[in-house]
């Protein structure tokens, strides 16, 4: 999936307003009906909207969808990292956006710098993505489905995210600094090392393994369990602040409470994880390592603190739940796009021209789309 910075410096406030309207529209309406999109942008003169509309097609920020009842307009994940940037530009906290570092399954990331030259880390979200293959053979997909939609899902991985740095940073662990976050966006520090599944020696790997096994237990004892705590996700610091603090771990979105039914389970992925990469890629075997039921002592309550900052068990519960539904059914969904790729097929998609399973998000649920993001002025 690429980043369309392009289409940001040139968008009229006009056309910022209608893709607002259109995002604030898809709050209870999958796809979004023209005359709603003029209705909440409020802008004098038809016509005006109406060239609006058709330059925001044209830079695939929202994509009209013809096959409903009615004509209408979806915004695109385009559109939806447009949204973002601009409100970490209003904020400041982004000035201009470089080169893309990381490319996941569910996840595009970026180097970003702030006005003073700042280099940072954009994350964008990508969850919920169905092909369109999976969609049309799967006919009572839409109606039946009650999962929520992809703009909502990506919107809370990032919350969560971004909750669970901040309690971890403001206590002292060795993760990011959470910096701002909108809608399915989050920038944080950028952490200057490499991933550790890029070492292939260490001068001590006793004195890594443990300060590694010292941080999940640390991290038990705060009542909490990262749950992906592998080789890909732990960054070797370049220079190194001590022994004990030679890395940063990131990627949180699926980290859990210590008193989640499989716990115990989580926790001894995480160790054994750890144990596997150092015995495979280092040659390092130690007895020693955690155990939950002996170990994981609590001291602290992250995981209560970070219900009670505004993710709650509810929200928890439900993306979950999503996150899981929308990867049995999306397993077939599209990679990620090169960048720099002209991406001019998502209109013809919506068109119902070509046949084209890239079609990532198709359908979204208005249930759950709470907008408390509102864009900036
Ligand atoms: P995903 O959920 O897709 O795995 P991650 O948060 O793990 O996303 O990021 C993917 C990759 O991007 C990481 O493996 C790492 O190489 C890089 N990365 C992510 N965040 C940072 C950061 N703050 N500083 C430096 N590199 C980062
Ligand atoms: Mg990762």
């Amino acid at each position: 999936m690429k980043l369309n910075t392009a289409a940001m410096r040139y968008l009229s406030n006009d056309d910022f307003r209608v893709l607002t309207a259109t995002e604030m529209g898809s709050k209870n309406h999958e796809i979004v009906p023209t005359t709603l999109i003029v209705q909440i942008a409020g802008l004098r003169g038809g016509a005006g909207v109406g060239n609006c509309i058709s330059e925001l097609a044209k830079a695939n920020l929202i994509a009209r969808v013809k096959n409903a009842k009615y004509d209408g307009y979806r915004l695109t994940y385009g559109g939806y990292d447009y949204l973002a940037i601009k409100a970490f530009s209003n904020r400041r906290t982004v000035y201009s956006v470089g080169n893309q570092i990381g490319v996941g399954k569910e996840s595009d990331i970026f180097v970003v710098a702030n006005e003073k030259g700042r280099k940072c880390v954009l994350k964008i979200h990508r969850l919920g993505r169905i092909s369109f293959r999976s969609v049309k053979n799967n006919r009572d997909y839409l109606r039946n489905r009650q999962s929520a939609s992809w703009m909502y899902l990506s919107r809370l991985a990032a919350q969560k995210e971004f909750a669970f740095m901040k309690a971890l940073y403001e206590n002292g662990f060795p993760v990011p600094e959470p910096i701002d976050y909108s809608r399915h966006c989050i920038i944080m520090s950028l952490i200057p090392g490499f991933p550790m599944r890029q070492l292939s020696s260490h001068e001590d790997p006793s004195a890594l393994y443990s300060s590694l096994m010292s941080f999940i237990v640390r991290l038990a004892n705060h009542g909490l369990i990262h749950c992906d705590f592998n080789e890909f996700n732990i960054i070797i610091l370049d220079e190194p602040k001590s022994e004990d603090e030679q890395f940063v771990v990131i990627d949180f979105p699926q980290c859990v409470s210590i008193d989640h039914v499989d716990a115990e389970r989580y926790f001894k992925r995480d160790v054994d994880c750890i144990r596997r990469f150092f015995e495979k890629k280092l040659g390092y075997v130690s007895d020693d390592y955690p155990i939950f039921q002996r170990d994981a002592k609590r001291v602290a309550s992250l995981d209560i603190d970070v219900q009670a900052s505004g993710f709650s068990k509810k929200m928890v519960k439900e993306f979950e739940k999503a996150i899981s539904e929308s990867r049995e059914k999306g397993e077939d969904s599209t990679d990620h796009e090169e960048i720099g790729e002209h991406n001019g097929d998502e209109e013809d998609e919506e068109e119902g021209g070509e046949e084209d399973d890239e079609e990532d998000d198709e359908g979204e649920n208005e249930e759950g789309v709470d907008r408390d993001d509102e864009p900036e002025e």
